[in-house]
C-alpha cells in the first residue's frame, strides 16, 4: 500500500529542544520565530525511540507528544515540553515519559499519553528510574 513516504509529500518531523528568549517566550529552535501559541498535542511520525524504550520503534509509528511546533520549514519542527522521567508531574494523569532521540542526537524524555503505548508496555518496561 502506498504511504505518504512513497509520494514524499510529508517529511518526517524534526524533534528539537525549544528555545526561549530573555522574556521566557518559547521560540523555534531552528528559526527563532515565536511559537508560544502552538502549545498543544503534536503527532510525530517515526520518531527514534531510544534507550530502554527502543522496542517502541517496532510497535509505535506515531508518537503523540505535547509541546510546540514550527511549520516554517520543509519538515515540521516539533519541540516537546521538558519532562524528567517516566512519571510526570507537569501534565495531568494519563501522561508518561518515553525516551526519544532528538535531531541533535541527544536522548530526552518526552511526554506521551499512556493510552497511546502498546498494551502492557509500562508493566514490562517499569518506571525507567535509575537509567
Ligand atoms: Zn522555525
Amino acid at each position: 500500500m502506498p504511504t505518504l513516504d512513497t509520494f514524499g509529500v510529508e517529511p518526517t518531523p524534526v524533534l528539537r529542544s525549544s528555545a526561549r528568549n530573555r522574556s521566557g517566550q518559547v521560540l523555534c529552535a531552528e528559526c527563532g520565530a515565536y511559537v508560544g501559541d502552538t502549545k498543544q498535542s503534536q503527532a510525530v511520525r517515526n520518531p527514534q525511540y531510544a534507550g530502554a524504550d527502543a522496542s517502541l520503534n517496532e510497535d509505535l509509528d506515531f508518537l503523540v507528544t505535547y509541546g510546540w511546533h514550527c511549520d516554517r520549514h520543509g519538515a515540521e519542527i516539533v519541540m516537546p515540553i521538558r519532562v524528567g522521567g517516566r512519571s510526570l508531574s507537569v501534565l495531568s494523569d494519563g501522561w508518561v515519559g518515553v525516551r526519544v532521540q532528538f535531531a541533535d542526537q541527544v536522548v530526552r524524555w518526552v511526554p506521551t499519553p499512556r493510552r497511546e503505548l502498546p498494551d502492557g508496555y509500562l508493566a514490562v518496561s517499569g518506571s525507567g528510574r535509575g537509567e
